[in-house]
């Protein structure tokens, strides 16, 4: 038989806490289409290895190409919000995480099967609506990072990573949330391997 050499293994599923994003050091800008919404947003989609490596710009004969997302243009700029300076219209941000990340499982996802499945993912990964109902809200205040991992896992049942990043005053806070999903894209699977990296035992949950 012919056998196609496996090209990943998973992916991690990030999300971002836009509030995480714009309090530190480095700020942020918002994107040109207006302040997005007091929600989680998307990352990116990235192909990984279980080992914990990952492979990165895979295809630069497959660039970003506007026309193939049009129908999911209005839901990306929702759902996946660019908060870089300067502000732009989240193109530049999609296309570097399709040519980075995206051209890695080009052979399973074409590109707007890509963008499209992590749009479903957000859907069915509500991190806000799970962390708000265990009464973890984005007031500011300082959280358990087990029960935030306890929350995301319960209402959506896996276990996520979570990262932190540290706000101006050098608090921990609650940045990225991994989530991982099969190399279809369509569904969540317990994480065969996790990032490193540190949090305080208590996390900040900022405002947005
Ligand atoms: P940082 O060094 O800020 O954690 O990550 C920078 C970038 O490297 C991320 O935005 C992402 O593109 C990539 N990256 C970091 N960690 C991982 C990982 O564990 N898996 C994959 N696939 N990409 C990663
Ligand atoms: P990564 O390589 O870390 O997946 O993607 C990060 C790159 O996307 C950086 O070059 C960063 O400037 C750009 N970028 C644009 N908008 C955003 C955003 O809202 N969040 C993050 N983390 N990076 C963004
Ligand atoms: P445990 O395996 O006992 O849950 O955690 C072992 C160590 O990993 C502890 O220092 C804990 O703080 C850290 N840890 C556990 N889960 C996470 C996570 O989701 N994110 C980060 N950054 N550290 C974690």
């Amino acid at each position: 038989v012919l056998c196609v050499s496996q090209d990943f293994d998973f992916f991690y599923f990030v999300q971002q806490w836009p509030g995480s994003y714009c309090d530190t050091q480095n700020s942020c800008c918002y994107p040109t289409t207006g302040k997005p919404a007091a929600d989680f947003g998307i990352h990116g989609l990235w192909p990984n290895y279980k080992d914990g490596s990952y492979p990165s710009n895979c295809d630069s004969n497959n660039p970003f190409q506007q026309s193939q997302i049009s129908d999911l243009r209005s839901s990306l700029q929702r759902n996946w919000p660019t908060l870089a300076c300067p502000s732009g219209n989240g193109v530049q941000f999609w296309t570097h995480e399709w040519e980075k990340h995206g051209t890695c499982s080009e052979s399973l996802l074409k590109q707007h099967d890509y963008f499209e499945a992590a749009l479903d993912l957000k859907q069915r990964a509500n991190l806000l609506r799970a962390l708000t109902n265990a009464g973890i809200q984005p007031d500011g205040e300082l959280y358990s990072l087990s029960s935030i991992k306890g929350a995301i896992k319960d209402a959506i049942g896996y276990t996520p990573y979570i990262e932190c990043n540290v706000d101006a005053s050098r608090n921990s806070q609650l940045y990225q949330v991994y989530l991982c999903v099969d190399t279809s894209g369509s569904g969540f699977i317990e994480c065969p391997v996790f990032p490193k990296g540190k949090c305080g035992s208590q996390v900040e949950f900022p405002t947005f």
